[in-house]
């Protein structure tokens, strides 16, 4: 008699991709409010004729002045890239302090910023049956590009947290989408409770492939539950703390 052996969906691979690393002068366009603490700035620039980005969580780095003059870098998302207008699109999470948050603030259309990278991407390639995007404010960004740009078969479930229902974005997809909302307070960036809670009644379905980014502590708990309490194999979680509290210029790579 043949016994049948469940078969595990083979996990997904990361397409790496390198580009030449290169820095570029642009010039910011437009800028607007997407909610009350989202910034999105338009920068253009003839040197973004060869700017490339072919994954929704790439990173560029952004040259802006530190406080006493010399030069600090902070990773950003390459929110949207418009290559036959060479635009590129960037998205700032507003919070109290920091360089970048500063310079953003403070930008006027005309002013200029160099943009380096991005130096690579990682292409989530496989029998992907479901996504679940979960991150914070930081992490926005990266989602509303994988779900933008995601196929029409693509069936994505989004997890974020914003400190209100006025911070919620809308995307335009030809995927299938459920977008879910976490509201908690600004005092709450490092609680990840509020994520373990709607984890919790969720189900995962096999083939669900989990990206979460958000401050360091945060990603570090929801993947930890996910791996360990709901069995999501190594091979189809990629967790980032894009931000530690307390530590300027801080990232965390999981896996
Ligand atoms: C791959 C990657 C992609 C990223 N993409 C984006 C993006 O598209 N948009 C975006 O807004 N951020 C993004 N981030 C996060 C961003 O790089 C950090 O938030 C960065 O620290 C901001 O720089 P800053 O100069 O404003 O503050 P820093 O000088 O780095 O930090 C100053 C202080 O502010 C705190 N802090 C930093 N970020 C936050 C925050 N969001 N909320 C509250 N406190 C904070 C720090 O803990 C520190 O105490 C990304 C990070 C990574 C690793």
């Amino acid at each position: 008699m043949n016994v049948a052996t469940p078969v595990s969906p083979a996990a997904p691979v990361l397409n790496r991709q390198r580009f030449e690393p290169k820095r570029r002068s642009l010039t910011v366009l437009t800028i607007e409010r997407v909610t009350p603490s989202m910034l999105r700035l338009v920068l253009g620039g003839d040197d973004l004729a060869d700017f490339a980005s072919a994954a929704p969580d790439d990173h560029v780095k952004l040259a802006v002045p530190g406080p006493d003059g010399t030069e600090e870098r902070r990773d950003y998302t390459p929110r949207r890239f418009d290559a036959a207008r060479r635009e590129l699109t960037l998205d700032f999470a507003l919070h109290e302090a920091g360089p970048a948050t500063l310079w953003a603030l403070n930008a006027r259309p005309g002013d200029t910023l160099d943009v380096l990278g991005p130096r690579g991407s990682a292409v989530v390639e496989g029998a992907i049956a479901h996504w679940l995007l979960i991150g914070d404010e930081t992490a926005l960004p990266a989602i509303g590009r994988r779900i933008e740009e995601a196929a029409p078969q693509a069936r994505i479930t989004s997890l974020v947290a914003v400190t209100s229902a006025g911070e919620e974005q809308a995307f335009s997809t030809a995927a299938t989408l459920e977008a879910r909302w976490i509201h908690r307070p600004a005092s709450a960036l490092t609680d990840a409770a509020p994520f373990l809670k709607a984890l919790e009644t969720m189900a995962l379905e096999p083939a669900t492939y989990v990206w979460v980014a958000a401050e360091a502590s945060v990603a570090r708990a929801v993947r930890a539950y996910l791996t360990e309490t709901r069995g999501v194999p190594l091979g189809w979680i990629k967790a980032a703390g894009y931000w530690v509290m307390g530590q300027a210029d801080a990232h965390e790579k999981m896996g």
